[in-house]
């Protein structure tokens, strides 16, 4: 089965999860740089974007324990890159419970 990622209907429903339950946690900063999400206007500089946090050309999956809720300008700065483990401290919660965080 082809691994296509964007686009899908399984991948809109992922991010769509991911969204939701990073506003469920009151996350409103995006953890690598600290800018307020905007979690309304998805193609503003702060827009709130799902990003993976190991990425597919990485073999990462889109399961939800891969995805992390970032702000436009570091999801699309980060592109290839694996997503910087960790700043000193979260500047929020964590998305989810997970023994990787
Ligand atoms: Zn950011």
């Amino acid at each position: 089965m082809a691994t296509s990622r964007t686009g899908t209907a399984q991948w809109f429903n992922v991010r769509n999860h991911a969204l939701r339950l990073a506003q469920q946690n009151d996350q409103t900063q995006c953890p690598y740089c600290g800018i307020p999400l905007d979690y309304k206007n998805k193609r503003a500089p702060n827009g709130a974007q799902v990003d993976h946090i190991v990425p597919h050309s990485r073999g990462g999956s889109d399961r939800i324990t891969n995805l992390i809720v970032c702000c436009a300008r570091c999801n699309q700065s980060k592109s290839n890159r694996s997503a910087p483990k960790q700043h000193t401290k979260p500047q929020s919660k964590p998305l989810w419970t997970s023994r990787k965080w």
